[in-house]
């Protein structure tokens, strides 16, 4: 999260934009200090201006992660992705996020994403630095190294999201349809050729087909998510004790809207 100063002009600041969504109450909470913090340091300027021209948003404290639910941190994710979609992102400034988590880090949740280029979590969710951690694998597909990264996370470091996030398009999930053969990827994409034969679909099953390549990626995360809760009791305990959410998630590379299921 950062802190920008902006002319004092326009009607709106990104503070001001998501006052009345509760999904974003850390994010305004945060804000508004932000603005108050610089009004106090620059009282010679006009204090009501200046509010709605600075923007703040920067990396998580502990204190304000932990203050947020898993819920918070759900919603937080899906405003995100709104806010990239419409193209009205939170500023922000890397280097002082860099700066900020330096000497440590609190991110609200564990994102696992597919390696391809066009999904990287903190961009399509309008996120920085210091945010998330990331596991990424193509198709997005789980392993003990990937478990351990998530107990690590959550249960370690207090994460209190773990998010599967699929897209559409996925070569990957295409592979896997065409039965591809190459190295150490014949073994990872064998971990998702239980999705394809579990989706459920009328009409071309094959990965020309967009509609079925999709479907298979759905089906995929579901598996994914099953099989965490599954073999992982680190995570399906914190789970039960509400102390996180595990949810997937669907990118549309087409839209750049982000479908969140629970
Ligand atoms: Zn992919």
């Amino acid at each position: 999260m950062l802190v920008q100063i902006t002319p004092p002009i326009g009607p709106r600041n990104m503070c001001d934009q998501f006052t009345n969504s509760p999904e974003l109450r850390q994010l305004n909470r945060r804000c508004f200090l932000k603005s108050s913090t610089l009004i106090s340091a620059l009282g010679f300027l006009n204090a009501g201006l200046f509010a709605r021209s600075a923007l703040a948003a920067e990396a998580l404290t502990e204190e304000e992660r932990n203050k947020m639910s898993p819920d918070d941190v759900f919603n937080a994710a899906k405003a995100g992705n709104e806010r990239f979609q419409s193209g009205k992102h939170a500023a922000r400034d890397a280097l002082k996020d860099q700066q900020a988590t330096a000497s440590g880090q609190h991110p609200e949740a564990i994102v696992l994403s597919c390696i391809d280029s066009r999904v990287a979590p903190e961009i399509v969710m309008d996120l920085g630095i210091g945010d998330f951690f990331d596991a990424r694998v193509a198709g997005n597909v789980i392993s003990g190294d990937v478990l351990g990264s998530m107990e690590f996370a959550c249960k370690e470091e207090g994460s209190k999201l773990i998010l599967v996030l699929g897209h559409t398009g996925c070569g990957a999930i295409k592979g896997a349809i065409d039965n591809l053969q190459l190295g150490h990827l014949t073994k990872l994409l064998a971990k998702i050729r239980p999705a394809i034969r579990k989706t459920v679909f009328d009409g071309e099953r094959s990965s020309k087909n967009p509609a079925f390549v999709e479907a298979v990626c759905r089906t995929n995360f579901l598996l994914t998510i099953e099989g965490i809760r599954q073999q992982s009791p680190v995570l399906e305990e914190l789970e039960s004790q509400r102390a996180i959410r595990i949810a997937g998630a669907m990118y549309n590379l087409a839209t750049a809207k982000i479908d969140f299921m629970s």
